[in-house]
């Protein structure tokens, strides 16, 4: 009223024109005398509360009270308003037929010229539904926050910077578990080092990631290797703000569960353990069987050099005297050619197994564990360094785990020739940029450094005849990591024994979809 110059209070019209938005104004307004004896209502007033004029006027507004209002509240109102200041608040309010209402209220006092309250001005809105909904929505909210809280997985709410707007208790627990001050970064790295940034991953946004495993090396201070199953799934919300109204914005997130399937992949492995080290003696005799078979041929075929040479420089000259002797050797050639082929044809052949993702981390420890017992009868200690994260290569599980059988068993030899007194072996991961880096290195006899490359060659070794060593193992090695597009070389700066870095291309599978 203040705003309204008196030039235009004085107009009649002006003033009727008041009193009409008053009367009409869909919020229930009553004015009552300084003892809360109501003098006037509006029609909403009658409308909210089921009263007439005739049937309120006169009375007091406590008439509207359903008594269920906490004492304090009302003198909380009588204080604030004796003091001339704006009340407002909730009461529990009761309509004429007894039914019981919420009403959001506004009491201002009115003064007269001396400044001294004359009047109050009571405003009033059923709030009932609005608060019933509201309970609705944190009862909801409650109900949610329970069941994800009891949920034994870990979950997370993130949104695409990464911020976490909710979590439960168990990702808490994680938090201790794991020592890491946001455990979901950190899975997140490691789901990005195969999926790339996740929030360009259109596949991913569309139908989310479920079961992704993902195998941490000994954390936060705890040793032992622990599993996680990670899920993800991006869901929209609709803005709050009011500009939301007519122009509809979303914000997407991403609900990230870690579940940890460390018993599980535990149990997993000791019963796969059991089976690769059966299976290992089969792999045994058909290496050595190999190795033989293809050492004799070696052997056989360099006399039979010979005489294919014989036979070529017996051709060229044309002596007619020496034809029997000539078609001597060329039946030793036939019959020597012959029996390489056979030869040839007994070598048995590597197992082929399935291409698929393979963690190197998994499998070198897997190995290092069947080497145990060799480990412990040969007094060598393994130093084992696995990266704490390792993204997944493609490969053939077998080969691979026959090419670090390998260069394992050549260092266990290598130690056990040279008689060193410190007998470690040293086995690592890391991943630089695109690749898995592997090392293994011991303090062995060491291979001289202008032998580097030729003991890749078939049939080179660096020991002297004694026992039979084919000097077929590392020309493996090289075929296995040729087929899965990776390098072999020895560290020229390693002076302690012998060091193998082998590198392997990151699995691209899923990357690939990504860079689409
Ligand atoms: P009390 O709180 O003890 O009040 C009884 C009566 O004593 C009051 O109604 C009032 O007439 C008088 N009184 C108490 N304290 C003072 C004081 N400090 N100064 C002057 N007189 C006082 N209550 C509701 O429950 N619902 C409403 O919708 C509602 N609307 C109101 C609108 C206005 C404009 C005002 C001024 C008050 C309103 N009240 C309302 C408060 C209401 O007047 C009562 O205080 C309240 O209902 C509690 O009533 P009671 O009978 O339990 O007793």
């Amino acid at each position: 009223m203040s705003k309204i110059s008196p030039e235009y209070l004085e107009n009649e019209i002006a003033a009727e024109i008041f009193m009409k938005a008053v009367d009409q104004s869909p919020i229930a307004i009553s004015i009552t005398d300084k003892k809360a004896n109501i003098l006037y209502i509006n029609e909403a007033f009658t409308e909210v509360t089921g009263y007439t004029d005739a049937e309120i006027l006169g009375k007091n507004e406590s008439e509207l009270s359903y008594k269920s209002t906490p004492r304090e509240v009302y003198k909380e109102l009588w204080r604030t308003i004796s003091r001339k200041q704006i009340w407002h608040g909730h009461l529990v309010n009761k309509k004429k037929q007894g039914e019981r209402y919420l009403a959001e209220l506004m009491i201002s006092p009115m003064l007269n010229k001396m400044g001294e309250i004359s009047h109050y001005i009571g405003m009033h809105r059923d709030v009932t539904n609005t608060h019933q909904a509201e309970q609705q929505l944190n009862n909801q909210k409650k109900l949610i926050e329970s069941v994800i809280n009891a949920s034994p997985v870990a979950m997370v709410v993130l949104d695409n910077s990464y911020q976490i707007i909710l979590d439960n208790k168990m990702y808490k627990t994680l938090i201790s578990q794991l020592n890491h001050h946001v455990p979901a970064l950190f899975f997140i790295h490691a789901l990005q080092q195969e999926f790339g940034d996740l929030w360009a991953n259109s596949t991913l946004l569309t139908h989310g990631f479920s079961h992704h495993e993902i195998r941490v090396e000994s954390m936060g201070g705890q040793r032992g290797t622990r599993w996680f199953s990670c899920s993800g799934n991006w869901f929209s919300e609709e803005n709050t703000g009011a500009d939301n109204f007519f122009l509809k914005q979303s914000k997407d997130y991403l609900l990230l569960s870690i579940c940890d399937v460390t018993f599980q992949r535990q149990q997993q492995e000791k019963l796969q353990l059991q089976t690769l080290q059966s299976m290992m003696v089969e792999e045994e005799h058909i290496r050595s069987i190999r190795e033989t078979l293809l050492g004799a041929m070696h052997q056989m075929r360099l006399p039979l050099n010979q005489v294919n040479a014989a036979v070529q420089i017996m051709a060229q000259r044309n002596d007619s005297q020496n034809v029997p002797l000539k078609m001597l050797l060329t039946q030793v050639q036939q019959m020597g050619e012959d029996a390489l082929n056979t030869l040839q044809r007994c070598v048995p052949e590597i197992p082929e197994s399935a291409v698929m993702p393979v963690n190197l981390n998994q499998l070198l420890h897997q190995v290092i564990r069947l080497f145990s017992h060799k480990f412990l009868s040969n007094g060598i200690i393994v130093d084992w360094l696995p990266n704490s994260i390792l993204p997944s290569i493609l490969g053939s599980d077998n080969k691979l785990r026959m090419l670090f059988k390998q260069l394992i068993d050549n260092a266990v030899d290598a130690m056990n020739r040279a008689s060193s007194r410190e007998r470690i072996i040293k086995i690592g991961t890391s991943v630089e940029n695109d690749w898995v880096c592997v090392t293994i290195a011991d303090t062995g006899s060491g291979i001289p450094i202008n032998q580097h490359s030729k003991v890749f060659e078939p049939f080179f070794t660096t020991q002297t005849m004694g026992g039979f060593q084919a000097g077929m193992g590392l020309v493996m090695a090289r075929e296995i990591i040729n087929q899965h597009d990776g390098m072999i070389e020895i560290d020229a700066n390693y002076t302690n024994g012998c060091c193998f870095n082998l590198r392997f291309p990151v699995c691209s599978k899923m990357r690939g979809e990504n860079d689409e």
